[in-house]
């Protein structure tokens, strides 16, 4: 690691730059969590690809594909239609890295019928994913989705016979052909509308049959979407209203003749944050697009597709944080003030410890989502992915924006300014608290899962009852959820705080199992003993802080 001060920035008191560093290697929160959850058999391939995403390269590559965001070409100069984003060649080294390593179907390898179904998989990605996405979070939403789409389009034969085999290729093609024209191919998601993105069946776009209808049938959609991201992928999933309701299509960029789909991109989003990525509005003028699961059953067949882009919010969102609390314990480390370096300081050291406990409980909580997904037979484990992808999606997508912007404080003036990266970590943040399902969103899914699902709850808390063995706080924690859950009345308004209870809860009992006893007795002490606090920094008086930062980031 380049922790050591170059010559020429020795003497001039500032830090040197934390790159060509093993993002893997550097962060035994991450290895344990691997180690943990069923990712051992990916140690090997992690270790390498985290070279790769903390190189100087890598990094690079991410600030200038954010500084040089895509560009929409509408038409060509004889005013006839082209409906093309170029991208910056970073963005497509960027994916090319992420391709090359399989992200983009990681979980689902084994459809290929000759690959073996690896029992881990999930969780191998996720530590992946983790670290592209502290390499560059843009363009991690193409490839989020389009893992994210393969068990929807696995559901149609005809579908999966097509696509699958374009998908699942450790390859990354940015031309713009015809699905038989290329050796690799990614997929997107069209649900909000201008008049309704959460409620999704408030929707316009109508879709009526080109022949025959029925799943796998080929229909014609006109409509809009009021946010389509990634709009250079292959095709779509996309919801539109049938005659027997809202449904699931397939909308491929080429109709089945090799032309192109009336797919007519308005404008890109000027967007805060993910500005490598490119957000469309788009119109489709009587397009093509392929029935996939039944009429009437859209929410219900791309809701998997969801469940799975959830997860990755979460993974990434703690990868913003952990990139953002390694880059302030790394200077902090390096900067002196009066006589000796910031770290040294109590009340610094608390304000880092404190982070590190987020990334701490951030990581935990995603990494046990992930099992979670690898093991979906297990009714356990399916009654935490049911339960737990809203809470961790919830509380993970939220705290990061705090995080980082103490991060960013925590390194004074240079944390402000664009060059260091922190911004674009601040920028980045928000998106994965908003899409995919907003705070009130999962909240809600909570309810629903208490009201249609009370066994999955039941399942969690006994886990979880069990993990907190006879530790006072975490049974004590555990108390306040169970007496939320029991005040019918009040559920609804209190929805947000049994999140956060049932987040804390579980990653407090996670870390206090598996994380060393200073982190476990920090964790609890700061967040689960009952002492209210707003800020960061508070709460850590009788922790050794010194111990968390020292595993945070080794010297
Ligand atoms: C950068 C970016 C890229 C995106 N890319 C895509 C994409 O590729 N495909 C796609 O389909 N969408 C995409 N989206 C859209 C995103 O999924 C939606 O913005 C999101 O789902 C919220 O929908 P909305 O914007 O219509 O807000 P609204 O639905 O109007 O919600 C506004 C707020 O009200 C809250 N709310 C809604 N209903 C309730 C309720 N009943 N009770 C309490 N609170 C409620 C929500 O939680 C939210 O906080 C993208 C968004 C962004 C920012």
């Amino acid at each position: 690691m380049s922790g050591k001060p170059s010559a020429s920035s020795a003497g001039d008191n500032q830090s040197c730059p934390l790159t060509d560093v093993n993002l893997f290697l550097i962060d035994t929160a991450l290895q344990e969590a691997i180690k943990r959850e069923g990712g051992q058999s990916a140690v090997p391939q992690l270790t390498a690809f985290g070279s790769v995403c903390g190189s100087a390269e890598a990094l690079e590559h991410g600030r200038s594909a954010n500084d040089n965001p895509p560009i929409l070409r509408t038409f060509d100069p004889m005013g006839r239609r082209l409906d093309r984003v170029e991208f910056h060649p970073s963005w497509h080294w960027l994916m090319s890295a992420s391709a090359d390593e399989g992200l983009h179907f990681g979980a689902w390898a084994h459809l290929d019928g000759e690959t073996p179904r690896r029992p881990g998989a999930n969780v191998e990605r996720a530590g992946s994913f983790y670290m592209a996405a502290q390499m560059e979070a843009g363009h991690c939403c193409p490839v989020t989705m389009t893992n994210a789409a393969i068990p929807v389009i696995a559901k149609s034969e005809k579908l999966a016979a097509e696509w699958l085999p374009k998908i699942t290729r450790r390859q990354y093609d940015q031309r713009f052909l015809p699905l038989s024209k290329k050796s690799a191919a990614t997929i997107g998601m069209g649900m909000t509308e201008r008049q309704g993105g959460t409620d999704v069946r408030a929707g316009t776009t109508m879709a009526v049959p080109d022949g025959e209808s029925g799943p796998g049938q080929a229909y014609r959609l006109t409509g809009h979407k009021w946010f389509m991201s990634a709009p250079m992928c292959d095709a779509f999933l996309v919801l539109a209203q049938a005659s027997g309701g809202l449904s699931c299509f397939l909308v491929p960029r080429f109709r089945p003749d090799d032309t192109v789909n009336a797919l007519h991109f308005q404008r890109l989003k000027d967007k805060l944050g993910n500005r490598s990525n490119a957000s469309s509005e788009v119109e489709f003028v009587e397009a093509h697009g392929v029935l996939v699961g039944e009429e009437g059953r859209g929410v219900a067949t791309i809701i998997e597709m969801v469940t799975h882009t959830r997860l990755d919010c979460a993974v990434a969102s703690a990868a913003l944080m952990r990139r953002a609390v390694a880059e302030a314990l790394h200077h902090t480390r390096q900067r002196q003030a009066f006589g000796r370096s910031l770290d040294g300081f109590p009340i610094m050291a608390g304000v880092l410890a404190d982070l590190v406990l987020e990334v701490e409980a951030a990581t935990a909580l995603s990494f046990r989502l992930a099992r979670s997904f690898d093991r979906a037979s297990d009714g356990r484990a399916a009654a935490w992915r049911r339960l737990m992808t809203p809470v961790t999606k919830y509380w993970v997508c939220k705290v990061a924006s705090s995080v980082i912007a103490e991060a960013m404080e925590c390194m004074g003036g240079n944390g402000y300014v664009e060059e260091g990266g922190m911004p674009r970590l601040y920028r980045e943040a928000p998106v994965n608290s908003i899409w995919e399902g907003s705070g009130n969103v999962m909240a809600m899914d909570v309810l629903r899962v208490l009201e249609k699902e009370p066994d999955a709850v039941e399942t969690v808390l006994d886990d979880l009852t069990a993990a907190a063995g006879g530790d006072t706080h975490l049974k004590a924690a555990l108390q306040r959820v169970r007496t939320m859950l029991h005040e019918p009345r009040l559920i609804e308004m209190r929805a947000r705080a049994l999140l956060e209870g049932l987040a804390l809860t579980a990653a407090g009992c996670i870390i206090r199992a598996h994380a060393p006893q200073a982190v476990g007795d920090a964790f609890i002490a700061a967040r689960l003993s009952g002492v209210p606090r707003f800020t960061y920094g508070q709460g850590l008086e009788w922790s050794d802080t010194k111990a968390i930062l020292r595993r945070a980031l080794p010297a």
